[in-house]
């Protein structure tokens, strides 16, 4: 199944509300003075924009809880479903109910992974899920109650949600989930949840990044192996690296550049090497 994500509602304007709740916090004004000087211009969108970014740079995160985005999300799975709910903080989450929804006829909508199809095993998958369906089918008609009867099913099965999230959880689960390391699934929701509010707000959308991105920490700190192997890894300083260089100049052992790099610098392309 496909997966869908729509922004379904927003904090009216986030810039503004973000505005606010930073110069609040920064201003002899008070906060009812600092809008009115946004709703006669005296205050532009622009500078709102420069001094967020700005903040942004910071450490001063809890602003960023005062901004809220409601995601409509389906055809997601409950092997998705178990990872998303355990963000606990700035997110609240509505999920459809196996002990309220029944499957008509044992039919439950479920995903078959692309690993599974090249494998040339969805069809095995298919026939299992059939003979599960089969049996929660016979179970409810047996009296079995649907919250029993689903003890059958399996995580491929399909589920809903309704979520609002804070600004500064959504930047934390982009952080973790954009990672390369986090599961397919996931990082296809969360690109797509970045993918709607980069729609209609690219100045905040701009910063939901792999934590690894320039405008977030902007190194990887997994560890060694799992950045060599991540496919934009090599884009990215790792951390060791950062504290490798660190010491070497705590110590003056940086490597100084020498006549060798300096004879590379002066090269003309397919040309003599001058150098005056
Ligand atoms: C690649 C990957 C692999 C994973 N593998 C596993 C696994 O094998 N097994 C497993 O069980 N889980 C696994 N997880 C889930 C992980 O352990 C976290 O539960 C999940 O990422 C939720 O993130 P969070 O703890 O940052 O929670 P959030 O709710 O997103 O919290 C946001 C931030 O708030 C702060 N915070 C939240 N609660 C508290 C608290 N009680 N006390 C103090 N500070 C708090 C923390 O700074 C936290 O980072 C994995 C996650 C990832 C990204």
């Amino acid at each position: 199944m496909t997966i869908h994500v729509r922004l379904v509602d927003h904090t009216h304007d986030p810039m503004r509300s973000l505005y606010l709740a930073y110069r609040t916090c920064y201003s002899s004004l008070t906060p009812i003075e600092i809008l009115d000087r946004i709703d006669d211009e005296r205050i532009t969108a622009e500078q709102m924009q420069t001094f967020v970014e700005e903040r942004l740079k910071t450490g001063h995160t809890s602003p960023l809880e005062q901004c809220w985005f409601e995601f409509a999300i389906s055809g997601v799975t409950r092997a998705f479903s178990h990872q998303f709910v355990r963000h606990r903080i700035g997110i609240s989450f509505e999920q459809q109910s196996q002990r309220y929804v029944f499957y008509k006829g044992g039919e439950f909508p479920y995903t078959v992974p692309e690993t599974v199809v090249r494998a040339g095993l969805k069809e095995k998958m298919e026939d299992l899920f059939k003979q599960v369906g089969d049996l929660y089918l016979e179970m409810v008609e047996a009296g079995v109650p649907a919250e029993d009867a689903r003890f059958v099913l399996p995580n491929a099965t399909n589920t809903n949600f309704k979520v609002t999230v804070n600004f500064l959880e959504m930047l934390h689960i982009s952080d973790l989930r954009l990672c390369t390391r986090a599961q397919w699934e996931f990082r296809r929701t969360v690109a797509l949840m970045r993918a709607e509010i980069n729609r209609r707000f690219p100045q905040l959308g701009m910063y939901l990044q792999p934590k690894c991105g320039e405008r977030r920490m902007g190194y990887c700190d997994e560890s060694v192996k799992d950045w060599e192997a991540c496919p934009i890894g090599r884009k990215r300083p790792h951390k060791q690296q950062l504290l490798d260089l660190f010491a070497n100049y705590r110590k003056g052992e940086e490597k100084p550049l020498d006549e060798d790099d300096f004879r590379v610098i002066a090269e003309v392309p397919g040309g003599d090497q001058i150098i005056d």
